[in-house]
């Protein structure tokens, strides 16, 4: 039956979540309230916070339906976010085929690119993993897949390895995380259009500039490097941030990755003590599954030639963000070198459909975040270049984590300007 919806062209239904949004009438509270504020403020409202809790760039919340009037009673300076968020999240989950159409009429059977119409929606997690495999399959003298290691739920934390003419490993490393954090859909497909043209550029005669940077960088790329969290976030609740780790004793699942990293871990005000909390850094400086295979393959990729840059890609809000997120008060020692390549970089973005980027260190340009993937990249792999880039929509912009896919491809083509401004300049 999947075969035959596949072979008609029609969107397979989106496995339908089990936490409902729908009628949640999405916001963005711009007064100068905080976290703790604006809980106070709405304790007699229901609804569902989108926010973590230090944010300075606004807190975001689901207001339930039957909160919305006495929400808007209050007079709070918002703006909205998402009308209706479930009808949202029902539009943004029409997955359309991928493999399937594939099987059905033959494609890549001897290695040929995968369809561009992969990047006209949003996809399961296999159909990632799929991605991967036939990329492979495109560039087989110049990529491998691998398994960094497992999620706590059994799951490959998978990725592919792509190298130049000289061979695996010999060459400094770009490495490129996606979707640690679940909801954020759009960076998964987002690391994957750069992936894609960097083997469409290899493999086409003429894109000199792609087949020089494949042939002088190796790249490490995990589109989805919390594939527990991302699963949860396709069949139970779209809004999912954390990873799926149950811990004896407390009743909330799940860690916060991105403060879990075992760097400046427990620094106060980066990250929740509390595993209720969305920033949750767990009980221990890197003691999710996930981040100990994360922080090993780093370690090991590190060893083998060094690593020229890494971004750890979110969503969302349009920012470049440099180290370091775990204090305002201590820089990198780099750190000029590194805003002016993320300068050009946001200008070169901006070039392709106008989409302003805001650059800038994490703690002093978005908030205080400890144990966090770029200040551990920097300070124990030793990264030259360490980012987190947190993709569209900007955080005046309607939307927010539930991005229709209509905007894969300018989100995609954005970005890959952007990479090739760094790959000749940096
Ligand atoms: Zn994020």
């Amino acid at each position: 039956m999947r075969f035959l919806t596949a072979a008609l062209g029609f969107a397979l239904p989106f496995a339908a979540a089990k936490v409902s949004y729908d009628g949640y009438k999405a916001f963005r509270i711009d007064d100068q309230l905080d976290y703790a504020g604006v809980q106070k403020a709405l304790s007699d409202i229901s609804f569902k916070s989108l926010s973590v809790e230090n944010t300075r760039k606004g807190i975001e919340i689901a207001v339930a339906p039957e909160s919305i009037k006495a929400f808007e009673a209050l007079g709070l300076k918002t703006h909205v976010v998402h009308e209706d968020l479930g009808a949202d999240i029902a539009l943004e989950g029409q997955f359309k085929p991928y493999r399937a159409s594939i099987k059905a009429f033959g494609a890549n059977s001897s290695g040929e690119l995968p369809d561009i119409s992969y990047f006209n929606s949003y996809h399961e997690l296999a159909d990632h993993h799929q991605f991967l495999d036939d990329i492979s399959a495109y560039l087989p003298d110049n990529s491998e897949t691998f398994v960094a290691g497992k999620s706590v739920e059994g799951r490959d934390i998978k990725g592919i390895h792509l190298y130049g003419k000289e061979g695996a490993g010999k060459k400094p490393a770009i490495i490129w995380h996606g979707n640690v954090h679940a909801r954020e859909w759009i960076t998964g497909v987002t690391v994957e259009y750069l992936l894609y043209k960097i083997a469409e550029g290899y493999k086409k005669t003429g894109d000199e500039s792609t087949a020089t940077t494949l042939d002088n960088y190796d790249f490490y790329i995990i589109p989805v490097v919390n594939p527990d969290g991302f699963v949860y976030t396709t069949a139970e609740d779209r809004m999912w941030r954390k990873n799926r780790q149950v811990r004896q004793g407390k009743t909330c699942v799940g860690t916060d990755m991105n403060r879990n990293w075992p760097n400046q871990w427990d620094i106060p005000g980066g990250s929740s003590p509390e595993a209720c909390s969305e920033t949750y850094r767990g009980e221990a400086a890197g003691d999710t599954p996930e981040i100990a295979a994360l922080t090993n393959h780093t370690l090991k990729v590190a060893d083998a030639a060094g690593i020229k840059w890494y971004v750890d890609w979110h969503s969302y809000s349009q920012l470049i963000l440099t180290p370091y997120g775990y204090d305002c008060n201590t820089d990198p020692a780099n750190l000029d070198r590194q805003l002016e390549l993320a300068g050009g970089l946001a200008k070169a973005i901006k070039s392709v459909h106008g989409v302003e980027f805001v650059y800038g260190p994490t703690c002093k340009t978005i908030y205080q975040a400890a144990g966090g993937s770029m200040d551990w990249v920097y300070d124990i792999a030793e990264a030259e270049l360490a980012w987190g880039i947190e993709l569209r929509p900007g955080s005046d912009d309607s939307n927010g984590f539930v991005l229709p896919p209509d905007q894969i491809v300018p989100s995609g083509e954005e970005q890959w300007a952007g990479a090739k401004w760094v790959f000749a300049n940096f």
